[in-house]
This record gives C-alpha cells, sequence and structure tokens, in this order.
C-alpha cells in the first residue's frame, strides 16, 4: 500500500523524467477517479509540467497556467515511463508527452486523478497536515500535535492525515516499534522523552524507505524494486529482534507488534 516513502519514489521520478516536457494527450480507464468530466479533465490537463511535488501520499504535477494535475496511487499501482507505444493495454492512467514517452499507472486500485485549479489549490493542499519530512516537524511540534489528541490511540493520531500527511497502516506500524511504543496507548500517556524517540524514528524511518525507493511493491520507472523491509509489519517474527510478532486490534484498528519492543 503506497504511502509517503513511494509517492516520494513516484515525485522523484516524474521530477526526473517529466519536467519541462509537455503532456500532449490524456487517456484513462475510470471516469469515476477523476474530479471533472472527462472532457474537461482531458483539456485541462494537457500542457508543459514546470515543477512535481509531494503532498502526503499524492504527487502533484504543476502545469504551466494555472493548474496542477494530482495523482494517488490508491491501495497499489504499477507505474512507469515507456516509449508511447508500449503503454500496458489496460493503463489506468497514461499521460503521452511531446517527446513520445508516457507515464502510466497501471493496476492502480482506488487511486486517483484530479485537476486542480490555481484557486482551489490552497484548499487542496491544506487538507492534509504537516509533512513529517518537513524541517517544521520537531519534536516540539509532535508534542504539540501528540497534546491536542489526548484520548486518541497513537498510532491513529500518526494514521490521521489531516494532521500528519503520508503516514498510513504499514509506516505507522515500522515507526512505532523503532521507538519502542505500543501502538494502541493513549497519547495523553506518552512521556516526553517518547515522543523525542517518536519523532527521530518517524524521520529516519521514512527517510531510509524514500532511500530505498520505498517498499518491495514500488518499482521506480527504471524497474527497480523498493528495498525498504519491514521490521513488524505483516510479519509474525520481528526482522530486527528476532521474537514473535502479534496482530492487535483497537478502535477498528489492526497493528503489528514487537513483543521485545513493545511489549
Ligand atoms: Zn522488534
Amino acid at each position: 500500500m503506497p504511502e509517503l516513502p513511494e509517492a516520494e519514489t513516484l515525485a522523484l521520478e516524474l521530477r526526473r523524467t517529466v519536467v519541462g516536457k509537455r503532456i500532449v494527450e490524456v487517456r484513462f480507464r475510470e471516469p469515476k477517479a477523476l474530479n471533472l468530466p472527462p472532457d474537461e479533465f482531458v483539456q485541462k490537463a494537457k500542457g508543459r509540467v514546470e515543477k512535481v511535488q509531494r503532498r502526503a501520499k499524492a504527487v502533484a504535477l504543476f502545469l504551466e497556467g494555472d493548474g496542477s494535475l494530482w495523482l494517488h496511487m490508491g491501495l497499489r499501482s504499477d507505474v512507469g515511463k515507456v516509449p508511447r507505444n508500449e503503454v500496458p493495454p489496460k493503463a489506468f492512467l497514461t499521460l503521452v508527452f511531446d517527446d513520445g514517452s508516457a507515464f502510466y499507472m497501471d493496476k492502480t486500485f482506488m487511486g486517483y486523478a484530479h485537476f486542480v485549479s490555481k484557486e482551489e489549490l490552497p484548499v487542496r493542499w491544506a487538507e492534509s497536515g504537516i509533512d513529517p519530512l518537513d524541517e517544521a516537524f520537531t519534536p516540539g511540534k509532535l508534542k504539540e500535535i501528540v497534546a491536542s489528541k489526548p484520548s486518541q490511540a497513537i498510532k491513529s493520531l500518526l494514521m490521521d492525515q489531516s494532521i500528519i500527511g503520508g503516514i498510513g497502516n504499514i509506516y505507522s506500524d515500522e515507526v512505532l516499534h523503532a521507538a519502542g511504543i505500543y501502538p494502541a496507548r493513549k497519547c495523553s500517556t506518552l512521556s516526553d522523552e517518547e515522543v523525542k524517540r517518536l519523532q527521530r524514528a518517524i524521520r529516519e524511518i521514512l527517510t531510509s524507505a524514500v532511500d530505498q525507493g520505498g517498499g518491495p511493491e514500488m518499482r521506480d520507472f527504471r524497474g527497480k524494486v523498493g528495498g525498504y523491509k519491514e521490521a513488524v509489519h505483516g510479519r509474525e517474527v520481528c526482522l530486527e529482534h528476532d521474537s514473535p510478532v502479534k496482530k492487535i486490534s483497537f478502535g477498528g484498528r489492526t497493528a503489528y507488534v514487537c513483543e521485545k519492543a513493545q511489549g
């Protein structure tokens, strides 16, 4: 399931390959995944790409003129950049560029492609909370966030996209494991020291996952598979401590917990 590191990998790949190029053709398979009527979307999504930015788990292509094209890989997506005649026939979305290349998203589940006008941008931008890789995400900032939701479970807080943008089910388990914190604990029970450890773990795990091109379900445009290996999420034995991992449930969520580090 793509989260911040996978979206960042996609953003880096698009920045490397499409900035300065013009989108001349747009194809898609699921009109429901667009935020505008298809004809209007296709018209507006054409243009020269000026910059690429990630916001939480989405990637925005800023187009010459006044709009941006927001792409979200949903729960799953294969992405690639190939000559236009090599796009997989059932691709969810295809952007054809003026140099004959094409970017595609394939096998996409629950993803979307939205066109956001200049006027709508501030609202769209503000829908996501602070980026955990932003300099402003300091231990003090996390302490403030944790203090604002005293009765919430820490894992739920980390996954609330309106508060912190980009962390989902997988990386929340990973950062809580690295910080040695039980996922169902209420925010009010965390000590200052634990909040500091958590902030550090968030930065370290996400940075490391970005450096490795995300997790194993992610492939960059050269076909390289993401190298990040989960320590606890989806496992029965902790990769780091070689101790049993339990799957727990609380408040409609599940989490993987290492008996040694978070017992
Ligand atoms: Zn462990």
